[in-house]
């Protein structure tokens, strides 16, 4: 790719000569038709034609309108110049590139605890957009040879989202394609390196996002608690890489990132009076339509312990009883730990009694059932799983089941 190798390099240089902004960027702001800002922001339209083709695209015009109206309560001025893309990808990720263009996926939308928290988030991605973070940050990465890779942004798309990634939450893990398929973690190292926001920049966007939130009246403990529900989740993980990332950053800060800065938000919290919108209820309504797809999604990452401990903070409300505890059956079914089966059984058995159930946890308790052999109670799940899915692309294999359960009675 030395076709890409020498736009990178005349990026860079171009980018170099082009320091100093005033920051904030004036709203409706374009950059000069030679500049190298210009430039990158050809780069930044050509992944946004990406995310308009994507398969991932959510297209739900009512989680996109309550998104937008969320991120134009804190975006204010910048609102009518940005254009915000939920992408449906199990990751905690949100960005927003210097051209307007931004993208939000689901797995944020699915840990977010309420709107006053996706308000936060995205003030901060704003305040990145505001500050010029991104420029800024290729400007301080110009002596680096990761930024070659980086620039390869034009050959492989896939790249681009993994470049994005580096959202809020920092890195994101394993990332997987539409497929499933992981991607390059060579590749990925090196975009991501060129992307990272600097310590500097992430307390600045936190400060000013919290700002953004706050000024449009949604409760000010949303924003620590953000970071806090982050944490929990990492040291939730299956993974000792993942659990030990706190601690790997702080071999170069004396404190972990997270916690830093979930301290600095409570400080700046406490500055203020006045309970501000939760609008938790808000929001489960917007996702809600989402929560199984997105659950069955996030169960691919094979990071069990992280998405049970994510059921177990979307089940604190009350609601949606029956996806939830549906899909905490599937990821034991799917870890097979010891009494993993066993607790599967269970959570798919307390789902069973709620309507928003999905009709295959009759499918999973005859299975479990029939292992252990309890045959009645597999009998009963089977044929009410038949008599609800009659037309089930499955329902022969259950029929073939039934039938020989019965003759096994007879
Ligand atoms: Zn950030």
């Amino acid at each position: 790719m030395p076709v890409y190798r020498s736009v990178a390099r005349a990026l860079v240089l171009s980018l170099a000569a082009n320091a100093g902004y005033a920051a904030p960027r004036p709203p409706g702001m374009i950059p000069p038709p030679e500049s190298v800002e210009a430039g990158y922001w050809d780069l930044m339209a050509k992944a946004e034609r990406q995310a308009q083709q994507s398969g991932e695209l959510n297209k739900d015009p009512a989680l996109n309108a309550y998104v937008r109206e969320v991120t134009c309560k804190v975006a204010v001025e910048y609102c009518d110049e940005l254009r915000l893309y939920i992408m449906d990808r199990p990751f905690m990720n949100a960005t927003m590139a210097p051209n307007g263009f931004g993208e939000v996926w689901s797995g944020l939308l699915l840990r977010v605890e309420d709107e006053a928290g996706l308000a936060f988030v995205l003030g901060h991605e704003v305040s990145h957009y505001a500050e010029s973070h991104s420029v800024e940050a290729a400007l301080a990465h110009k002596n680096r040879q990761n930024i070659a890779l980086a620039v390869s942004i034009g050959v492989a798309a896939v790249g681009v989202y993994a470049a994005a990634s580096v959202g809020p939450y920092g890195d994101p893990g394993p990332i997987l394609d539409a497929t499933g398929n992981l991607i390059d973690a060579v590749y990925l190292a090196s975009v991501t390196a060129f992307f990272r926001f600097s310590r500097e920049h992430e307390t600045e966007a936190d400060l000013l996002g919290f700002q953004r939130a706050a000024a449009a009246g949604y409760r000010p403990q949303a924003a620590a608690e953000s970071w806090r529900v982050v944490m929990a989740e990492t040291s939730a993980s299956d993974f000792e890489r993942v659990r030990k990332r706190d601690a790997r950053l702080g071999v170069f800060d004396s404190h972990p990132l997270h916690r830093d800065r979930v301290v600095a938000l409570e400080a700046e919290a406490a500055k203020l009076t006045g309970e501000g919108v939760r609008g938790r209820e808000r929001y489960r309504a917007a996702i809600r339509p989402h929560l199984a797809a997105w659950l069955k999604d996030d169960l691919r990452r094979r990071d069990f312990g992280q998405t049970l401990h994510l059921l177990g903070r979307l089940e604190t409300s009350g609601e949606d009883l029956g996806v939830i505890n549906f899909y905490r059956g599937e990821a034991y079914r799917l870890r097979r730990q010891l009494d993993d089966l066993e607790r599967a059984e269970a959570a798919y058995f307390t789902a069973s009694v709620h309507s928003d159930a999905p009709v295959a946890v009759w499918r999973e308790l005859g299975d479990l059932r029939r292992r252990r052999n309890a045959v009645t109670e597999a009998l009963t799940a089977y044929e009410t799983y038949l008599a609800q899915a009659p037309t089930a692309e499955d329902a022969w294999i259950v029929q073939d089941a039934v039938a020989s359960l019965k003759k096994g009675l007879s």
